[in-house]
């Protein structure tokens, strides 16, 4: 396998996704890792260019074939016994006037995880066969914007928590599908762990070196170098290229303050009702995580209370925070700052716990007169302040607050 970078055998000149800094990245060996000298950020990182990713992209793909396929949880209540797929979920959130719902439970545990291990599959067997096509480098940028959105290991916690509840309600057993669902994400994710996206990115079409003076412009997506326009298209991924996140910081206080509205009734509303011989009990997101604590289950209350109570807050406040600094240009904690924001940029997607929860348990507690699960109004808005909350970190530009404290303007 060739290796661009080693042939060239140059340094090469990158400027950071977090703050901006121009700074020389040396040939890295394998298995190592560059961070940015300013603020820690992973610039490169280089893994063995074999096949391994390869395989457990095809092994994930299957698994996530076998997990649309078979039963992932069975209840068995007075006789009755009851099993969903995947797409149950989805289906019973139509059938219960949640449309909008439906499609995010779908998007998110059906299509945008299969669609990320097939195009990285792809990706990764034509780049192996040694082809240079032109697809493949919108397809693989297609890929890494999925990434987040594609939420099987979220849909696994999701599930344990759906267990827990269900096993007040009956016998419960976990089904073949749902042991592929958890090989899924754990596939998933290492394949995120070991694919050397810079290797990817260099077969697809190496970087011509840049020449000739004037400023030069980094592709966002795959970190082509050109000298082209601001606006241009990238000529390897197509990506826009811009110096900056486009009108970032009215985006983002635009998304907050519609997260931070949605917030209250998110959390206040029953986000469910469970029917229990006729009587329905609401329930909210705080009552469903004293309901996992009264019955013993402390780590995964502690992990709900984190991901569906804290962590949109911290998102929220952290991203006002990040805007006023910008706009007063505010130096202090600096470091910190750009470091928030990226976890506050990869943790979000783990709020969608309990948006699967419902939708496991609106499709197996369907037990007549005995016990029902209904999907309620909180469900819709406190999907919509993860979604929102998830769009405002990623409609956020980090290098502003750089910017800002180098005295130039947006
Ligand atoms: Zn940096
Ligand atoms: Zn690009």
């Amino acid at each position: 396998m060739d290796t661009p970078l080693e042939e060239s055998g140059a340094a090469e000149e990158v400027a950071c996704h977090d703050c901006a800094q121009v700074q020389t990245l040396p040939p890295l060996g394998l298995r190592s890792v560059a961070r940015c000298i300013r603020c820690d950020a992973v610039l490169d990182r280089r893994e063995p260019p074999d096949s391994t990713p390869l395989a457990l992209a095809l092994a994930g793909l299957f698994c996530g074939l076998m997990a649309n396929a078979f039963p992932i949880i069975e209840v068995s209540l007075a006789g009755r016994v009851r099993s969903n797929l995947l797409v149950s979920g989805p289906r019973a959130l139509i059938s219960d006037q949640m449309p909008v719902l439906a499609l995010l439970v779908a998007f998110f545990s059906i299509v945008f995880p299969l669609l990320w291990l097939g195009a990285v599959s792809y990706v990764l067997l034509r780049v192996r066969a040694g082809t240079r096509a032109r697809e493949l480098g919108p397809l693989f940028r297609l890929a890494e914007r999925l990434r987040p959105w594609a939420m099987t290991e979220v849909y696994v916690i999701g599930g344990f928590v759906a267990f827990t509840r269900l096993e007040e309600l009956g016998r419960v057993s976990i089904g073949t599908g749902g042991w592929a669902v958890a090989a899924t994400a754990f596939l998933t994710f290492l394949v995120d762990q070991v694919l050397d996206r810079r290797h990817v990115w260099d077969s697809i079409r190496r970087p011509a070196p840049v020449r000739g003076p004037g400023p030069t412009l980094g592709c966002p997506q795959c970190d082509l170098v050109t000298t082209l326009p601001e606006g241009s298209r990238c000529p390897r991924c197509r990506c826009q290229m811009w110096r900056r996140k486009r009108d970032s910081l009215n985006r983002t206080v635009a998304l907050v303050i519609a997260g931070a509205a949605l917030y209250l009734p998110a959390n206040i509303l029953p986000i469910m009702a469970v029917g229990r011989l006729g009587r329905p009990t609401p329930d909210t997101i705080l009552t469903g995580i004293g309901e996992l604590v009264r019955r013993g289950y402390w780590p995964l209350a502690i992990i709900v209370l984190f991901a569906s109570v804290l962590v949109p807050v911290l998102k929220l406040v952290s991203l006002t925070w990040f805007v006023v600094a910008v706009r007063q240009r505010w130096r202090w904690a600096l470091r910190f700052r750009t470091r928030l924001y990226r976890l506050v940029d990869g943790i979000g997607r783990w709020s969608n716990i309990d948006v699967f929860m419902i939708s496991l348990l609106v499709a197996l507690v369907q037990f007549g007169v005995l016990a029902t699960v209904e999907p309620k109004a909180g469900a819709v808005a406190f999907a919509a302040v993860v979604v929102i909350t998830m769009f405002a970190a990623e409609a956020f530009d980090p290098r502003l607050m750089w910017d800002a404290v180098e005295g130039r303007d947006e």
